[in-house]
Protein backbone atom coordinates (compact mmCIF):
# COMPACT_ATOMS: atom_id res chain seq x y z
CA UNK A 1 0.00 0.00 0.00
CA UNK A 2 1.05 3.38 -0.42
CA UNK A 3 -0.03 5.57 2.28
CA UNK A 4 -0.45 9.30 1.43
CA UNK A 5 -2.86 10.29 4.41
CA UNK A 6 -0.18 11.25 7.13
CA UNK A 7 -2.51 14.74 7.97
CA UNK A 8 -4.71 12.44 9.44
CA UNK A 9 -2.35 10.48 10.91
CA UNK A 10 1.03 9.06 10.85
CA UNK A 11 3.02 5.37 12.24
CA UNK A 12 4.40 5.72 15.69
CA UNK A 13 7.96 6.02 15.19
CA UNK A 14 10.28 2.54 16.45
CA UNK A 15 12.25 4.91 18.64
CA UNK A 16 9.61 6.42 20.30
CA UNK A 17 7.79 2.83 20.65
CA UNK A 18 10.64 1.96 22.77
CA UNK A 19 11.22 5.10 24.56
CA UNK A 20 7.41 4.72 25.92
CA UNK A 21 7.35 0.48 26.57
CA UNK A 22 8.74 0.70 30.04
CA UNK A 23 6.16 2.86 31.29
CA UNK A 24 4.10 0.34 30.26
CA UNK A 25 4.74 -2.62 32.62
CA UNK A 26 7.99 -1.69 34.72
CA UNK A 27 7.56 1.83 35.43
CA UNK A 28 4.26 2.20 35.56
CA UNK A 29 3.83 4.10 39.09
CA UNK A 30 1.29 7.25 39.45
CA UNK A 31 2.85 10.17 39.63
CA UNK A 32 0.30 11.27 42.31
CA UNK A 33 1.07 8.36 44.53
CA UNK A 34 3.75 9.10 47.32
CA UNK A 35 5.22 5.72 47.39
CA UNK A 36 8.82 5.00 45.73
CA UNK A 37 7.12 4.26 42.58
CA UNK A 38 4.21 7.05 42.08
CA UNK A 39 7.73 9.43 42.65
CA UNK A 40 9.86 8.07 39.86
CA UNK A 41 7.17 8.77 37.26
CA UNK A 42 6.53 11.78 38.45
CA UNK A 43 10.09 12.75 38.17
CA UNK A 44 10.12 11.26 34.26
CA UNK A 45 6.43 13.54 33.98
CA UNK A 46 8.40 17.02 35.57
CA UNK A 47 11.74 16.27 33.44
CA UNK A 48 9.62 15.24 30.13
CA UNK A 49 7.87 19.01 30.62
CA UNK A 50 11.08 20.51 31.19
CA UNK A 51 12.65 19.04 27.88
CA UNK A 52 9.20 19.68 25.42
CA UNK A 53 9.58 23.35 27.43
CA UNK A 54 13.13 23.27 25.29
CA UNK A 55 11.30 22.50 22.41
CA UNK A 56 8.65 25.41 22.22
CA UNK A 57 10.94 27.65 24.35
CA UNK A 58 8.78 28.39 27.34
CA UNK A 59 8.53 27.11 31.11
CA UNK A 60 7.68 23.77 31.96
CA UNK A 61 4.75 25.01 33.46
CA UNK A 62 3.36 26.89 30.93
CA UNK A 63 2.41 23.22 29.49
CA UNK A 64 -0.54 21.30 29.93
CA UNK A 65 -0.45 17.60 28.82
CA UNK A 66 -3.93 16.66 27.46
CA UNK A 67 -5.61 13.42 25.62
CA UNK A 68 -5.47 15.58 21.87
CA UNK A 69 -5.50 18.41 20.18
CA UNK A 70 -9.33 18.20 20.35
CA UNK A 71 -9.17 18.37 24.11
CA UNK A 72 -6.22 20.83 23.56
CA UNK A 73 -8.34 23.39 21.10
CA UNK A 74 -11.29 22.99 23.69
CA UNK A 75 -9.11 23.64 26.85
CA UNK A 76 -8.18 26.94 24.97
CA UNK A 77 -11.14 28.21 23.50
CA UNK A 78 -14.18 27.52 26.36
CA UNK A 79 -11.35 27.99 29.28
CA UNK A 80 -10.51 31.50 28.01
CA UNK A 81 -14.01 32.48 27.47
CA UNK A 82 -15.24 31.17 30.15
CA UNK A 83 -12.39 32.50 32.78
CA UNK A 84 -12.30 36.30 30.82
CA UNK A 85 -16.17 36.35 29.91
CA UNK A 86 -19.28 38.12 31.34
CA UNK A 87 -21.26 35.28 33.69
CA UNK A 88 -23.81 32.93 32.32
CA UNK A 89 -26.74 35.00 33.39
CA UNK A 90 -25.81 38.03 31.15
CA UNK A 91 -26.84 37.83 27.78
CA UNK A 92 -23.59 39.32 25.91
CA UNK A 93 -20.83 37.39 27.46
CA UNK A 94 -17.77 38.27 25.32
CA UNK A 95 -16.63 38.17 21.72
CA UNK A 96 -14.00 35.96 20.27
CA UNK A 97 -12.67 36.11 16.39
CA UNK A 98 -11.47 32.67 14.24
CA UNK A 99 -11.73 31.86 11.03
CA UNK A 100 -14.06 29.87 8.29
CA UNK A 101 -11.28 27.00 7.94
CA UNK A 102 -10.42 25.54 11.22
CA UNK A 103 -10.98 22.25 12.12
CA UNK A 104 -14.00 21.21 13.56
CA UNK A 105 -12.19 20.88 17.04
CA UNK A 106 -12.60 24.45 17.13
CA UNK A 107 -15.15 25.40 14.67
CA UNK A 108 -18.12 23.48 16.70
CA UNK A 109 -16.71 24.59 20.28
CA UNK A 110 -16.95 28.18 18.81
CA UNK A 111 -20.67 27.19 17.92
CA UNK A 112 -20.81 26.12 21.53
CA UNK A 113 -19.64 28.70 22.99
CA UNK A 114 -22.15 31.15 20.63
CA UNK A 115 -24.94 28.72 22.13
CA UNK A 116 -23.65 29.85 25.55
CA UNK A 117 -24.08 33.47 24.42
CA UNK A 118 -20.43 34.38 23.06
CA UNK A 119 -20.01 36.63 20.12
CA UNK A 120 -18.06 34.71 17.01
CA UNK A 121 -16.81 35.99 14.39
CA UNK A 122 -15.80 33.77 11.53
CA UNK A 123 -12.69 35.55 9.19
CA UNK A 124 -13.19 34.68 5.82
CA UNK A 125 -10.00 33.80 3.45
CA UNK A 126 -9.13 34.53 0.20
CA UNK A 127 -8.81 31.70 -2.95
CA UNK A 128 -5.28 30.39 -1.88
CA UNK A 129 -6.43 30.48 1.88
CA UNK A 130 -5.18 32.98 3.83
CA UNK A 131 -6.70 35.68 5.92
CA UNK A 132 -6.74 39.25 5.37
CA UNK A 133 -4.91 41.13 8.83
CA UNK A 134 -7.14 44.25 7.74
CA UNK A 135 -9.64 42.32 8.24
CA UNK A 136 -8.72 40.48 11.05
CA UNK A 137 -7.97 44.09 12.66
CA UNK A 138 -11.66 45.42 11.58
CA UNK A 139 -12.78 42.29 13.67
CA UNK A 140 -11.62 43.53 17.03
CA UNK A 141 -13.84 44.80 19.50
CA UNK A 142 -13.81 46.37 22.76
CA UNK A 143 -15.57 43.15 24.38
CA UNK A 144 -13.07 40.49 22.24
CA UNK A 145 -11.46 37.87 24.60
CA UNK A 146 -9.38 35.62 21.88
CA UNK A 147 -8.57 35.22 18.59
CA UNK A 148 -7.69 32.08 17.74
CA UNK A 149 -6.37 31.07 14.34
CA UNK A 150 -4.89 27.54 13.33
CA UNK A 151 -0.75 27.85 11.92
CA UNK A 152 -1.73 25.48 8.87
CA UNK A 153 -4.73 24.26 7.60
CA UNK A 154 -5.35 20.33 7.50
CA UNK A 155 -7.38 20.44 4.40
CA UNK A 156 -4.97 22.42 1.97
CA UNK A 157 -2.32 22.83 4.18
CA UNK A 158 -2.49 26.89 4.22
CA UNK A 159 -0.09 28.36 6.64
CA UNK A 160 -1.11 31.64 8.23
CA UNK A 161 1.13 34.32 8.87
CA UNK A 162 0.79 33.58 12.52
CA UNK A 163 3.33 36.36 14.05
CA UNK A 164 2.09 39.20 12.63
CA UNK A 165 -1.89 37.79 13.68
CA UNK A 166 0.26 37.61 17.00
CA UNK A 167 1.96 41.15 16.61
CA UNK A 168 -1.57 42.57 15.99
CA UNK A 169 -3.61 40.57 19.20
CA UNK A 170 -0.54 41.77 21.25
CA UNK A 171 -1.08 45.36 20.06
CA UNK A 172 -4.74 45.30 20.87
CA UNK A 173 -4.05 43.44 24.55
CA UNK A 174 -6.02 40.27 23.06
CA UNK A 175 -5.28 36.58 23.89
CA UNK A 176 -4.08 34.59 21.21
CA UNK A 177 -4.49 31.26 20.25
CA UNK A 178 -3.23 28.80 17.21
CA UNK A 179 -4.11 25.41 16.61
CA UNK A 180 -0.77 23.95 15.45
CA UNK A 181 -1.86 20.70 15.08
CA UNK A 182 -0.88 20.16 11.44
CA UNK A 183 2.27 22.16 12.09
CA UNK A 184 3.46 19.85 14.89
CA UNK A 185 6.49 18.58 13.67
CA UNK A 186 7.44 20.68 10.37
CA UNK A 187 7.77 24.11 11.80
CA UNK A 188 9.49 25.57 14.80
CA UNK A 189 7.33 26.54 17.12
CA UNK A 190 9.39 28.42 19.87
CA UNK A 191 6.18 30.14 20.95
CA UNK A 192 7.63 33.62 21.54
CA UNK A 193 8.73 34.04 17.50
CA UNK A 194 5.47 32.99 16.86
CA UNK A 195 3.99 35.76 19.43
CA UNK A 196 1.36 33.53 20.71
CA UNK A 197 -0.48 32.98 24.46
CA UNK A 198 -2.03 29.55 23.90
CA UNK A 199 -0.24 26.31 21.48
CA UNK A 200 -2.73 23.26 20.72
CA UNK A 201 -0.18 19.91 19.27
CA UNK A 202 -1.47 16.26 18.85
CA UNK A 203 1.37 13.83 19.06
CA UNK A 204 -0.11 11.19 16.60
CA UNK A 205 0.33 13.80 13.88
CA UNK A 206 4.00 13.90 14.23
CA UNK A 207 4.99 9.82 14.68
CA UNK A 208 3.69 10.27 18.06
CA UNK A 209 1.52 7.78 19.87
CA UNK A 210 -2.68 8.79 19.26
CA UNK A 211 -4.73 10.04 22.15
CA UNK A 212 -2.07 12.62 23.63
CA UNK A 213 -0.95 16.08 23.44
CA UNK A 214 -0.57 19.11 25.07
CA UNK A 215 -2.01 22.59 25.17
CA UNK A 216 1.01 25.39 25.86
CA UNK A 217 -0.67 28.17 28.24
CA UNK A 218 0.91 31.25 28.48
CA UNK A 219 2.14 32.44 32.34
CA UNK A 220 -0.34 34.75 33.97
CA UNK A 221 -3.55 33.28 31.62
CA UNK A 222 -6.41 32.27 33.70
CA UNK A 223 -8.17 29.39 31.53
CA UNK A 224 -11.48 27.84 33.29
CA UNK A 225 -10.68 24.29 33.79
CA UNK A 226 -12.56 21.89 31.49
CA UNK A 227 -12.48 18.59 33.33
CA UNK A 228 -12.72 18.77 36.87
CA UNK A 229 -11.23 15.85 39.51
CA UNK A 230 -7.77 15.69 40.90
CA UNK A 231 -5.02 18.49 40.88
CA UNK A 232 -3.34 17.39 38.16
CA UNK A 233 -1.68 19.27 36.04
CA UNK A 234 -1.12 22.61 38.53
CA UNK A 235 -5.24 21.80 38.96
CA UNK A 236 -6.14 23.09 34.95
CA UNK A 237 -6.37 19.14 33.63
CA UNK A 238 -8.12 16.58 36.05
CA UNK A 239 -6.77 12.77 35.69
CA UNK A 240 -4.37 10.50 35.78
CA UNK A 241 -0.99 11.48 33.58
CA UNK A 242 -0.90 9.65 30.43
CA UNK A 243 2.90 9.00 31.39
CA UNK A 244 4.22 6.29 28.54
CA UNK A 245 1.72 9.03 25.91
CA UNK A 246 3.78 11.78 27.39
CA UNK A 247 6.89 9.99 26.99
CA UNK A 248 5.99 9.43 23.65
CA UNK A 249 5.05 13.19 23.05
CA UNK A 250 8.48 14.11 24.00
CA UNK A 251 10.34 11.58 21.75
CA UNK A 252 8.44 12.21 19.09
CA UNK A 253 8.82 15.93 19.13
CA UNK A 254 12.50 15.91 19.91
CA UNK A 255 13.13 13.66 16.62
CA UNK A 256 11.05 15.61 14.43
CA UNK A 257 12.58 18.84 15.51
CA UNK A 258 16.34 17.29 14.51
CA UNK A 259 14.92 16.35 11.35
CA UNK A 260 12.70 19.10 10.19
CA UNK A 261 14.75 20.77 8.25
CA UNK A 262 16.35 18.45 5.75
CA UNK A 263 13.24 16.45 5.74
CA UNK A 264 10.80 19.47 4.45
CA UNK A 265 13.83 20.25 2.01
CA UNK A 266 12.95 16.65 0.81
CA UNK A 267 8.71 16.81 1.13
CA UNK A 268 9.07 20.01 -0.83
CA UNK A 269 10.68 18.64 -3.96
CA UNK A 270 8.12 15.86 -3.98
CA UNK A 271 4.96 17.56 -2.95
CA UNK A 272 6.11 20.29 -5.97
CA UNK A 273 6.85 17.45 -8.22
CA UNK A 274 3.50 16.02 -7.61
CA UNK A 275 1.72 18.77 -8.23
CA UNK A 276 2.83 20.17 -11.73
CA UNK A 277 3.07 16.30 -12.83
CA UNK A 278 -0.66 16.02 -11.85
CA UNK A 279 -1.79 19.45 -13.28
CA UNK A 280 0.54 18.64 -16.49
CA UNK A 281 -1.13 15.11 -17.29
CA UNK A 282 -4.38 15.16 -15.90
CA UNK A 283 -6.76 17.36 -17.80
CA UNK A 284 -9.42 19.78 -15.49
CA UNK A 285 -7.17 19.89 -12.45
CA UNK A 286 -6.39 22.07 -10.14
CA UNK A 287 -4.20 23.16 -6.86
CA UNK A 288 -6.28 24.37 -3.98
CA UNK A 289 -4.86 26.19 -1.47
CA UNK A 290 -1.67 28.37 -1.66
CA UNK A 291 1.07 27.01 -4.04
CA UNK A 292 3.92 27.94 -1.72
CA UNK A 293 2.38 29.09 1.47
CA UNK A 294 1.47 25.73 2.38
CA UNK A 295 2.92 22.25 4.61
CA UNK A 296 5.18 20.87 2.86
CA UNK A 297 3.67 17.66 2.57
CA UNK A 298 0.42 18.77 1.29
CA UNK A 299 -0.91 18.20 -2.02
CA UNK A 300 -5.09 19.04 -2.22
CA UNK A 301 -6.09 19.19 -6.06
CA UNK A 302 -9.56 19.66 -7.26
CA UNK A 303 -10.71 16.83 -10.28
CA UNK A 304 -13.42 18.11 -12.57
CA UNK A 305 -16.15 16.05 -13.33
CA UNK A 306 -15.81 13.46 -10.84
CA UNK A 307 -17.09 12.49 -7.39
CA UNK A 308 -14.13 12.87 -4.96
CA UNK A 309 -15.06 9.71 -2.66
CA UNK A 310 -15.40 7.48 -6.00
CA UNK A 311 -12.24 8.47 -6.79
CA UNK A 312 -10.47 7.78 -3.72
CA UNK A 313 -12.57 4.21 -3.26
CA UNK A 314 -11.00 3.41 -6.73
CA UNK A 315 -6.96 4.59 -5.70
CA UNK A 316 -7.84 2.35 -2.18
CA UNK A 317 -8.47 -0.61 -4.22
CA UNK A 318 -5.48 -0.13 -6.56
CA UNK A 319 -3.49 0.42 -3.40
CA UNK A 320 -3.34 4.07 -2.49
CA UNK A 321 -4.59 5.52 0.68
CA UNK A 322 -5.62 9.32 0.55
CA UNK A 323 -8.03 11.52 1.91
CA UNK A 324 -11.35 13.58 0.60
CA UNK A 325 -12.02 16.83 2.22
CA UNK A 326 -10.54 16.22 5.90
CA UNK A 327 -10.42 12.34 7.40
CA UNK A 328 -12.97 13.31 10.26
CA UNK A 329 -15.45 15.29 7.75
CA UNK A 330 -15.44 12.37 4.71
CA UNK A 331 -18.81 10.02 5.39
CA UNK A 332 -21.09 12.76 5.09
CA UNK A 333 -21.78 13.91 1.27
CA UNK A 334 -21.54 17.66 2.43
CA UNK A 335 -18.77 19.30 0.90
CA UNK A 336 -15.93 20.52 2.37
CA UNK A 337 -16.28 24.16 4.19
CA UNK A 338 -13.09 24.75 4.00
CA UNK A 339 -12.86 23.76 0.11
CA UNK A 340 -16.20 26.47 0.31
CA UNK A 341 -14.66 29.43 2.29
CA UNK A 342 -11.96 29.13 -0.75
CA UNK A 343 -14.81 29.89 -3.06
CA UNK A 344 -14.92 26.53 -4.76
CA UNK A 345 -18.10 25.41 -6.24
CA UNK A 346 -20.22 22.52 -4.62
CA UNK A 347 -19.15 20.05 -7.44
CA UNK A 348 -15.74 21.23 -7.57
CA UNK A 349 -15.05 20.58 -4.18
CA UNK A 350 -16.41 17.31 -4.11
CA UNK A 351 -13.96 16.57 -6.45
CA UNK A 352 -11.43 16.94 -4.34
CA UNK A 353 -8.71 14.74 -3.05
CA UNK A 354 -5.84 15.60 -0.61
CA UNK A 355 -2.90 13.57 -0.39
CA UNK A 356 -0.48 14.31 1.97
CA UNK A 357 3.18 13.17 2.24
CA UNK A 358 5.70 11.51 5.12
CA UNK A 359 8.60 10.30 6.18
CA UNK A 360 8.34 6.99 4.01
CA UNK A 361 7.22 8.19 0.98
CA UNK A 362 9.44 8.00 -2.20
CA UNK A 363 9.89 9.80 -5.51
CA UNK A 364 8.90 6.16 -7.60
CA UNK A 365 5.63 6.24 -4.54
CA UNK A 366 4.67 9.31 -6.08
CA UNK A 367 5.54 7.99 -10.18
CA UNK A 368 3.37 4.67 -9.49
CA UNK A 369 0.42 7.38 -7.53
CA UNK A 370 0.22 9.59 -10.82
CA UNK A 371 0.58 6.83 -12.85
CA UNK A 372 -2.66 5.15 -11.01
CA UNK A 373 -4.86 8.18 -10.60
CA UNK A 374 -4.05 8.88 -14.92
CA UNK A 375 -6.13 5.81 -15.43
CA UNK A 376 -8.80 5.54 -12.33
CA UNK A 377 -9.69 9.28 -13.10
CA UNK A 378 -10.06 8.59 -17.35
CA UNK A 379 -12.07 5.35 -16.37
CA UNK A 380 -14.35 7.20 -14.12
CA UNK A 381 -14.56 10.39 -16.34
CA UNK A 382 -16.23 7.61 -18.72
CA UNK A 383 -18.49 6.45 -17.31
CA UNK A 384 -19.64 10.10 -15.49
CA UNK A 385 -22.60 11.50 -16.30
CA UNK A 386 -20.88 14.83 -15.41
CA UNK A 387 -18.54 14.70 -18.78
N1 LIG B 1 -6.80 20.39 14.74
C1 LIG B 1 -6.33 20.07 13.52
C2 LIG B 1 -5.86 21.15 12.59
C3 LIG B 1 -6.30 18.72 13.12
O1 LIG B 1 -5.83 18.40 11.91
C4 LIG B 1 -6.76 17.72 14.02
C5 LIG B 1 -6.80 16.29 13.62
O2 LIG B 1 -6.97 15.96 12.47
C6 LIG B 1 -7.22 18.12 15.29
C7 LIG B 1 -7.22 19.46 15.61
C8 LIG B 1 -7.69 17.11 16.28
O3 LIG B 1 -6.60 16.47 16.87
P1 LIG B 1 -6.79 15.07 17.64
O4 LIG B 1 -7.04 14.04 16.61
O5 LIG B 1 -5.50 14.86 18.36
O6 LIG B 1 -7.92 15.27 18.60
Amino acid sequence: MIYLDYAATTPTDQEVLKAMEPFFTKKFGNPSSLHMLGQKAKGELESTRQKIAEELACLPEEIIFTSGGTESDNLAIKGVLEAKGKPATEKKRGHMITTQIEHHAVLHTCEDMAKRGFDVTYLPVDQNGVISLKQLEEAIREDTLLISIMTANNEIGVIQPITKIGRIANKHKIPFHTDAVQAGGTFDLKVDHLKVDLLSLSAHKFYGPKGVGLLYVRKGMRIKPQQIGGSQEMNRRASTENIPGIIGLAKALEIANKRKEDENKRLIKLRDYFIQEALKHLPDTRLNGHPTERLPNNVNIAVGKIEGESLLLRLDMMGIACSSGSACASGSLDPSHVLLAIGLPHEIAQGSLRFSLGKDTTKSDIDKTLEILKKVVSDLRAMSPLV
